[in-house]
């Protein structure tokens, strides 16, 4: 059974018992409107972890002024029923209220450098809203297991960083990108997309895909690389790029060659919708 959980203080008494009892406890951040990218992080927690929570919350502070909190879209009663069709124990979906009962947090977390960079650049205060709020679970939920996805690759470099840095008594884990068959990295802003816009998003994988072809090929010029993706996405009009980078996998700091770990990012809309997607390079591999 799936029991929905909505304060602080049953979340908190929820995980203590679980872990008075021996238990590993798994947590799930997400901001709802489930898909299968967030459940596949379900069944990484559920594999290794004895009470797995999913978190639902769209976080008002990591939206920009002009951002979509506002459209963004809530399904609490379709994600409680994928949770359970993934057999998750607990739902934490608290009211905006609950997470922030003195209004806006005059704490905040910061973590330097890491979130300068890619969608920190155009989304100022974005990652601050992200650590804070994560900081917060964190401290509720206690020594625990986290997932996150590959898909927000800098948002889950940023909140390792941050949890190495505070010593917070969580295992942060990385999961794979989950795509439509098209190649388009599955995300709850996808439902945004005009059909015209739906067809043609699968070109930032496909650009994507053909740099890191030429990397497997030898190519370890970064700037070769961004300029691929570049000129792939060039040939649809329909997008306004963002960013394209390549940085290092944990630093996030430009590479001009690729020695070590590497990210290849990209940002770009399409409309008002801001699609991301992303591949490792790993020259080991
Ligand atoms: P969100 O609800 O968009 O904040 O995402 C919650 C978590 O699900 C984050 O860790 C995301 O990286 C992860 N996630 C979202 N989309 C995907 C995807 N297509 N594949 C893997 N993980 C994803």
């Amino acid at each position: 059974m799936t029991r929905l959980v909505t304060s602080i203080s049953e979340l908190r008494a929820v995980c203590h018992d679980a872990r008075s009892r021996g238990k590993v406890v798994g947590v799930v951040p997400t901001m709802g409107s489930l898909h299968e990218g967030h459940r596949s992080l379900m069944r990484a927690a559920r594999a290794d972890c004895d009470v797995v929570v999913v978190t639902v919350f769209v976080n008002p502070m990591q939206f920009g002024p002009n951002e979509d909190l506002d459209r963004y879209p809530r399904d609490l009663d379709g994600d409680v029923e994928a949770c359970a069709a993934e057999h998750v124990d607990v739902v934490f979906a608290p009211s905006v209220d609950e997470m922030y009962p003195r209004g806006p947090s005059a704490t905040v977390v910061h973590v330097a450098g890491l979130t300068d960079r890619l969608c920190g650049a155009s989304r100022p205060g974005h990652f601050d809203g992200v650590t804070t709020i994560v900081a917060k679970l964190f401290g509720i939920v206690g020594r625990s297991r986290a997932y996150f996805g590959r898909k927000d690759a800098q948002q889950l470099a940023v909140v390792a960083r941050m949890t190495a840095d505070l010593d917070l008594p969580v295992d942060v884990i990385g999961c794979p990108i989950v795509r439509e068959d098209d190649g388009l990295a599955l995300s709850s802003r996808n439902a945004y997309l005009s059909a015209e816009h739906r067809a043609v998003a699968p070109t930032l994988h496909r650009a994507l895909g053909q740099a890191r072809a030429a990397f497997e090929s030898g190519e370890r010029e970064a700037d070769t690389l961004v300029a691929m993706v570049h000129s792939a996405i060039a040939t649809r009009p329909e997008f306004e790029v963002d960013y394209v980078e390549c940085v290092d996998a944990t630093s996030l700091e430009p590479l001009n060659v690729i020695e070590a770990p590497a990210l290849l990012a990209v940002a770009a809309r399409l409309g008002s919708t801001r699609l991301i997607d992303n591949v490792d390079l790993s020259p080991t591999s």
